[in-house]
């Protein structure tokens, strides 16, 4: 089902504390707070606009929602709720953190008719939690996981990959632990250092060593891949493309097409064992892929097709309206040695 947000941010509104990578201001480019009157007109304005409401969902993002004083969230649950049902929009979305989930707040955005929470987890290691200044643990990731399900929420979970302290075993056991909570979508972030947070001075200190991109780049596609074969709906896989986040970076892994590079390496992987199970060395590889594909298949400006050429092998792929499967092997061919 296609998904699309009308995203209302509530930048750091709720939040305890600043997590050491975060700046909601700079992310969003927003500073100023909605009031329930807001909520309504934007709703209003969006409905007349958009062409199918029944798959949009109000969003509120930027901030912990469920921690925020209560008359204020239930200000702008009401005026949201105003705008879902029959007609309308199909529910409320929004994301909070883990510790600021229980059953008290899960019934009252049930009784707005909120449709999905999403938690910031960011990463299920304690030691990665704690250095990046979260402020709580991966039990609490867990635990509030099993409480949204339980209460017939969709649930949402998302990842920052490359924190501070982590490494590819921690970011492959937060894949394993992430599966095994079986949330409905994620969202994969790779790390963006913005200037002025924590994360920025411990990266200007030295303290903190980022991955190289490849290796980042690597674990973000094996999440992709293996979320997306989970059945699990991938919402984000990279930051997405703002002037505020490219002007106010210092570090980290951000391009525009991040989702785009990601699929194309998993097509890569995907050619690279077909090659290999046929056990050729130099020749050509003939590839069938569904249309909608055809770019990823290539890799971003063909770079699959230069990747496969550098090893000796001719990539060719044809592109079907019909073809259903990832792919299909049309014909490998060997030249000898
Ligand atoms: S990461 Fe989430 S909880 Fe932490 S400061 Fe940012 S919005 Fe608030």
């Amino acid at each position: 089902m296609a998904h699309s947000n009308i995203s209302i941010f509530v930048t750091h509104v709720g939040c305890p504390h600043r997590c050491a990578f975060c700046d909601q201001r700079k992310i969003t480019g927003t500073t100023d707070l909605p009031r329930g009157e807001d909520v309504k007109r934007i709703c209003a304005e969006q409905l007349g606009m958009i062409k199918d409401p029944a798959e949009t969902e109000i969003a509120f993002f930027g901030g912990s929602f469920t921690a925020i004083g209560r008359s204020y969230m239930t200000e702008l649950l009401e005026a949201a709720s105003q705008f879902v049902g029959e007609g309308k929009f199909r529910g409320i979305r929004l994301s909070t953190r883990p510790d600021c989930i229980d059953r008290e707040v899960l019934s009252v955005l049930k009784s707005y008719g909120v449709s999905a929470v999403e938690l910031g987890a960011q990463s299920l290691d304690d030691e990665v939690l704690n250095a990046n200044e979260r402020g709580h643990t991966a039990q609490d990731i867990t635990d509030a996981a099993e409480l949204i399900k339980e209460y017939g929420f969709e649930l949402g979970l998302q990842l920052m990959v490359g924190l501070y302290k982590s490494s590819r075993r921690t970011e492959l056991e937060n894949l394993e632990k992430v599966l095994a909570a079986k949330p409905d979508t994620v969202r994969i972030y790779p790390v963006v250092v913005l200037g002025g947070t924590k994360l920025a001075e411990l990266y200007e200190s030295g303290e903190y060593r980022l991955m190289p991109m490849d290796e980042v780049m690597d674990i973000c596609a094996l999440m992709l891949e293996r979320f997306e074969q989970a059945g699990i709906k991938v919402l984000k896989c990279g930051l997405h493309a703002s002037e505020f986040v490219e002007r106010d970076m210092v570090a980290g892994y951000y391009h525009p097409a991040f989702r785009e590079l990601c699929e194309g390496l998993i097509y890569r992987r995907a050619f690279e064992r077909e090659i290999k199970k046929a056990g050729i060395e130099k020749g050509s590889a003939e590839f069938m892929v569904p249309s909608r594909c055809l770019s990823k298949a290539l890799g971003q400006k063909k770079s699959n097709v230069l990747f496969f050429r550098q090893r000796g092998i001719t990539l060719r792929i044809t592109a079907s309206d019909e073809l259903e499967d990832r792919y299909r092997v049309v014909k490998i061919t060997d030249v000898g040695r």
